[in-house]
């Protein structure tokens, strides 16, 4: 599959124009302030896809499914059945282009493997389509500013799949950090891992970018960014200075682990001063959270499910009313930013603050530990 790169500006521009049509018929449903959800095309019907994100399609309000991106007919004419979109807004991975012509699609939302991202995501904005990247945005630092150009050229949005930035007990964790009930929340804590048996592409670097890190440690970094927001940020802030040590663990299956890590143990530092100590692997388990300041304390276990997480906090449990699925809300949010043209609480740029600090971890470890100062 090739990649269609940013390096030729005028071949895209010379896109973005072919794709003028659907965009002006979007526009002008939405001028006219017709109230229809928007439409949203899954790219990769694999597990998320098939577990998480299809069933939250039929919880939304402002948006539902209108089209798949697939390798496979059947499983797209079974999906079209499923959710009552036409055949013709079946596509494949050689197709995307076309996703232009089409008005019934507002919104891509990308669930391939990780590597896949870039490529996916660049097809999407070509077509002039708003787009969701699942997590982690890509393998690099650098396809993740190609993501950000093509989106910014295209005039169209680009948010992660970060589904736990909506969450009713992660928002409290924000409220907490930009309120300062428990002060400085300055010492954080977690761990999330689970063991992984099976060759899967999620164990091969050209695939996943890395091991646990890439997949499953990133909502560590994403918990340790939420309890850091300064006083008075808006729903995330951009930028803020961390330094960072890591050490990679040793690997008990290095025939199994060829190529990526094991297990990784890291250390953030923040600018208030906050320090935040966590382990991701795929050989134990573990799911918690913990962030703790000079007057409280807030500990998620576990932390990272699509549901049914546990709130403990210096002051007694933290309940919110049962929530949404998780993936409906985000993918509301989505659309609502939209349809409302107001930046996503959750934007493409959040994705690239997460990969240079990825990045900065895998540097770390392979520097034996050396702490490692980034600005992000
Ligand atoms: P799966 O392996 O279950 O599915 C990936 C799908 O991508 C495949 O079924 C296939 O769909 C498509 N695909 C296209 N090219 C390839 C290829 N070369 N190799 C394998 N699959 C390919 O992965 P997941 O659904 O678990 O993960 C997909 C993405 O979603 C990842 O980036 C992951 O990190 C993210 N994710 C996010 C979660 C969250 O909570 N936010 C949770 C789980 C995953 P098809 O057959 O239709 O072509």
């Amino acid at each position: 599959m090739k990649t269609p790169r940013l390096s030729s500006r005028r071949t895209f521009l010379g896109h973005l124009s072919l794709g003028a049509a659907g965009l002006t018929l979007t526009s002008r449903s939405r001028a006219q302030g017709s109230p229809r959800p928007l439409g949203v095309a899954l790219v990769g019907l694999g597990g998320y896809a098939t577990g998480q994100l299809g069933p939250a399609l039929k919880l939304t309000q402002h948006c539902r499914l209108t089209g798949v991106v697939t390798g496979s007919r059947e499983k797209g004419l079974k999906w079209a059945q499923e959710f009552g979109f036409p055949e013709k807004n079946i596509y494949n991975y050689g197709n995307m282009a076309r996703l232009a012509d089409n008005p019934d699609i507002d919104i891509v939302y990308v669930v391939t493997p990780n590597s896949l991202h870039p490529e996916h995501v660049i097809a999407a904005a070509w077509a002039r389509k708003h787009v969701i990247s699942e997590k982690p945005m890509a393998n690099s630092v650098a396809d993740c500013d190609a993501m950000l150009t093509a989106c910014r050229l295209a005039g169209v949005k680009l948010s992660v799949g970060y589904r736990l930035q909506f969450e009713p007990h992660y928002l409290e964790l924000k409220r907490l950090a930009r309120d300062g009930d428990f002060g400085v929340l300055k010492k954080m804590s977690g761990a999330l891992a689970f063991p992984i048996r099976r060759r899967v592409w999620r164990v091969e670097k050209k695939m996943a970018g890395g091991g646990p890190l890439m997949d499953i440690g990133i909502y560590c970094v994403q918990a340790a960014c939420m309890a850091a927001l300064p006083p008075g940020a808006g729903q995330w802030s951009g930028a803020s200075t961390v330094a960072i040590t890591a050490r990679e663990h040793p690997k008990t299956r290095p025939e199994f682990f060829l190529d990526v890590e094991e297990g990784i143990d890291w250390t953030m530092e923040f600018p208030n001063g906050a320090k935040a100590e966590f382990m991701t692997s795929y050989n134990q388990g573990a799911d918690r959270f913990r962030a703790e300041g000079d007057k409280g304390w807030i500990e998620f276990t576990p932390a990272f499910p699509y549901g049914g997480l546990k709130v403990t906090t210096s002051r007694g449990p933290f309940t919110p009313p049962v929530p949404r699925s998780q993936q409906a809300v985000q993918m509301d949010d989505f659309a609502l930013s939209i349809r409302e043209n107001r930046p996503s609480p959750v934007p493409g740029e959040m994705g690239r603050r997460d990969m240079v600090i990825l990045e900065a971890i895998y540097a770390s470890a392979a520097r034996g530990g050396r702490r490692i100062e980034i600005k992000v």
